[in-house]
């Protein structure tokens, strides 16, 4: 058996990156406006505000405005809400994020329920959720993690007809709508949780599995059908004393062991977490083109 290749998720999201950076100076050379990322963030999770910061950074290499909004912990759903209807009526922001998870207390869905679907670069909104899960509809946007997922997977099975897709996890923002990408591209989708039975079992049926559980390395070489596709979108910190910071990051996939067993495997770090960036960037740039018109 061939140790597993690589699916390069940061090379790929970088030729992604250098494609949206030349129709960006294109837009500005025909006399348009650079696209606007407007960021919400609220409260201080430290995490949030590492994505955050490096969102923007990923904005300013491809020529992206974006505008970074903050809000303390103590916030009101009024001001949030406040916020984003101001800048749902601003023409220079195209695009609106509303870092998740929101503090306790706030109301998720009614935050992305009133960002304007023209400007949903997270492709979060009701309507553009229900219109991906719905035949013969399009969404406007589709979420940045499964839309780089899908990316990775066709880029080396481009035919996905019938093929057997499992799906680990069945959150909002990852599981669920990447397996309605899935069902898109015809494949056969089984979507596991943590009450589903056989785990293992159900994992070694797939040719394609998309782990999103956020559980350090849960999948092991033994739940992987040879030849498999894998996709790792878990982000782990484990202890390590041996890093500067006191822990290392790893996926939801033993990386290790599973690329003995795997066709095509991508890193952590390394893997989806660059394409999601590259899918906002872009969202973005689709939303400044829905905004010329
Ligand atoms: P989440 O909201 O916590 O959802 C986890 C899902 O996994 C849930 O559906 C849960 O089942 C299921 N699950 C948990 N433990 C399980 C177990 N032992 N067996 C089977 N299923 C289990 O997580 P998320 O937001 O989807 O994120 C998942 C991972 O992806 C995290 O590590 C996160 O950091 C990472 N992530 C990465 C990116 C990126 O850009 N690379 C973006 C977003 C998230 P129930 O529904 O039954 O509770």
């Amino acid at each position: 058996m061939m140790p597993a290749q690589i699916l390069d998720g940061a090379a790929m999201a970088e030729k992604i990156r250098q494609q949206i950076a030349q129709e960006v100076a294109q837009r500005l050379a025909e006399g348009k406006p650079a696209p606007g990322l407007a960021t919400v963030l609220v409260g201080d999770n430290p995490a949030s505000q590492v994505y955050v910061k490096s969102k923007h950074k990923a904005c300013q290499q491809v020529g992206i405005r974006s505008m970074g909004y903050e809000l303390p912990a103590t916030a009101s759903q009024q001001e949030v809400m406040d916020l984003v209807k101001r800048l749902n009526d601003d023409p220079a922001v195209n695009g609106i994020l509303v870092q998740l998870p929101l503090p306790s207390g706030l109301d998720e869905e009614k935050v992305l329920g009133a960002i304007s679907i023209e400007k949903d670069v997270d492709g979060f909104h009701p309507i553009n959720i229900g219109r991906l899960a719905q035949k013969g509809r399009e969404p406007l946007f589709v979420p940045c993690t499964p839309a780089g997922c899908m990316v990775l997977i066709e880029s080396v099975l481009p035919d996905l007809n019938g093929a057997n897709a499992v799906v680990l996890g069945r959150s909002n923002i990852v599981g669920m709508p990447v397996a309605l990408l899935l069902v898109r591209a015809n494949a056969t989708v089984t979507i596991c949780h943590s009450r589903t039975r056989n785990l293992k079992e159900v994992c070694r049926s797939a040719d394609v599995l998309v782990a999103a559980v956020g559980r350090a390395e849960m999948v092991r070489g033994d739940w992987v059908k040879p030849g498999a596709v894998v996709i790792d979108v878990g982000i782990n910190r484990v202890e390590d004393a041996t890093q500067p910071r006191g822990y290392r990051l790893v996926g939801d996939v033993a990386f290790d062991e599973v690329k003995e067993v795997a066709g095509w495997l991508t890193p952590v770090p390394g893997g989806v977490g660059p394409m999601t960036i590259a899918m906002l960037l872009q969202n973005t740039l689709r939303a400044a083109r829905l905004s010329d018109v």
